[in-house]
């Protein structure tokens, strides 16, 4: 479960980013998070993960007080959650296994356990027979997989994702979609910020839209509702 209080992010810069935002997302939710460029969306993302920290108010998640724990206990926060980027950040020099892999070394699974469970996921994503290839052997579509199956190794409660289908042609995007949603149909809670208007209003889950810092509309079912 994720709950937000009166919370808002101020950049350094004196930007208000966020204002005042209430919020909370049941375990299992499917969320798209919408509205126009520099509304607040990427933000509010970044405060569930611990990217950024709030200027002021309570964010909870998992069971943590997310606003308030202490530097040592972020990697245990961020091994509760799953994040999956527009631009899908792997590691180029590392094989579609290491990348994997990796996010089990750095909670220190062992090497016994790394084998079976990167393989697993790899498997779920269709990827097992690109393994050993580096990230840009692939394509967009299959890096984003790869991101993906990175993001639930450590088989996390939430997965979170900025943009996942923002640099993928529509087809591409439709595949990616379809893994995100037998993910949640699995039991993991997904928060995803998106501009993909087709795959919201085909989709139709729940809509939380924040405009200007603030939460415009928040629909069970809802529609994307901008013409962008
Ligand atoms: P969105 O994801 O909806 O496009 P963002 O959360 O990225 O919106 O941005 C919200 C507002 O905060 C925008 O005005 C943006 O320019 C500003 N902003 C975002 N990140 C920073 C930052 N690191 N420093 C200063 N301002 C920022
Ligand atoms: P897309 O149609 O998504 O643009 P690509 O044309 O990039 O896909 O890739 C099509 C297939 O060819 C993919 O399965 C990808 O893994 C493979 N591929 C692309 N570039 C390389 C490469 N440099 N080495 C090996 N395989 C590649």
């Amino acid at each position: 479960m994720i709950e937000m209080f009166d919370v808002w992010k101020t950049y350094p810069n004196g930007t208000n980013a966020l204002k005042g935002i209430n919020i909370r997302i049941e375990k299992g939710e499917f969320v798209y998070v919408v509205g126009p460029s520099g509304a607040g969306k990427s933000t509010f993302i970044k405060l569930m993960y611990r990217e950024e920290k709030p200027t002021k108010g309570q964010i909870f998640l998992g069971g943590f007080n997310v606003s308030r724990i202490k530097e040592r206990q972020i990697p245990t926060v961020r091994r509760s959650i799953g994040v999956v980027f527009q631009d899908f950040k792997l590691l180029p020099t590392l094989s579609v296994f290491e990348n994997v892999a990796f996010a089990m070394e750095v909670i220190e699974a062992s090497p016994k356990q790394i084998k079976p469970r990167v393989m697993d996921v790899l498997g779920l994503v269709k990827l097992k027979h690109k393994a050993k290839m580096l990230p840009r052997e692939l394509s967009g579509g299959e890096q984003q997989r790869v991101a993906l199956a990175r993001a639930l190794v450590n088989n996390p409660g939430i997965i979170i994702a900025d943009e996942p289908t923002g640099n993928l042609d529509p087809e591409t995007s439709w595949e990616i979609m379809k893994l995100f949603e037998e993910i949640n149909q699995r039991g993991t809670t997904v928060v995803m910020a998106t501009h993909n208007r087709e795959i919201v209003n085909t989709m139709r889950k729940r809509v939380i839209a924040i405009e200007a810092g603030q939460i415009a509309r928040d629909e069970q079912r809802g529609e994307y509702g901008y013409e962008d």
